[in-house]
């Protein structure tokens, strides 16, 4: 069920009022609009009418999407701290309230950034898995090893058989495009698979970059 609270708010720049209806919660089969919207960047955002000041609304928000098997819990934070605290907090209130159990089969994701939860919408969109892309992204990343502190990896779409990544680079201020043939990621899928990662949770499950350092490292799961 798509859930939205209504709330009056205060332009941090001009000062002006205006009112915004914030979601709680987006079940994508109630609201496939909904979903178009936060795929467009304007779900949670607020945007003054009067000097155009844009900015995420700092609160929790829960995507599910019952054909997908998907569920992402957002609980936006640039505070690595915080965000491991968050998580545990997801993790425990889920497994408390009975509602784990009820969710068999799923891919549950815990993110804390706004385009992490894009990024995830689109790869379980296009029928990927988000731990393989992760891997992918570290493969990428580590062929130019002296740069890769520097630059991340995001996943922008599957097209004609090739996967297409945008490598952004904050030192040197540029976004780069990295292609893969779709039969690259299918190889490191089934090789995943092999080792035993599996394409559903028994938990929630922060996968990022620290996720696919582990996995190559030899942990599953
Ligand atoms: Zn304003």
């Amino acid at each position: 069920m798509s859930i939205n609270t209504k709330q009056t708010l205060k332009c941090p720049k001009c000062g002006q009022m205006s009112d915004i209806t914030v979601w709680n919660s987006i079940t994508v089969s109630d609201s496939p609009d909904l979903k178009d919207d936060l795929l467009k960047g304007r779900v949670n955002v607020f945007r003054c009418p009067s000097c155009n000041q844009v900015g995420l609304m700092s609160v929790p928000m829960l995507y599910h999407d019952e054909d997908k098997r998907l569920m992402i819990s957002f609980s936006p934070t640039n505070d690595v701290v915080l965000a491991e605290q968050l998580y545990e907090n997801v993790a425990e209130t889920s497994k408390e309230s009975g509602e784990l159990e009820k969710l068999e089969g799923y891919n549950l994701r815990f993110v804390t950034d706004y385009n992490e939860l894009l990024e995830k919408i689109l790869i379980f969109d296009m029928g990927l898995n988000d731990k393989a892309i992760e891997v992918i992204k570290l493969m990428i990343l580590s062929q130019e090893v002296e740069k890769s502190e520097q630059r991340s990896a995001r996943f922008g779409k599957l097209r004609d058989n090739v996967l297409e990544f945008m490598i952004i680079d904050t030192v040197e201020n540029q976004i780069y495009t990295s292609s893969v043939p779709k039969e690259s990621y299918d190889t490191v899928w089934q090789s995943l698979r092999e080792s035993g990662v599996k394409p559903y949770s028994f938990d929630w499950e922060r996968v990022n970059p620290a996720y696919a350092t582990k996995l190559l490292n030899g942990f599953n799961n």
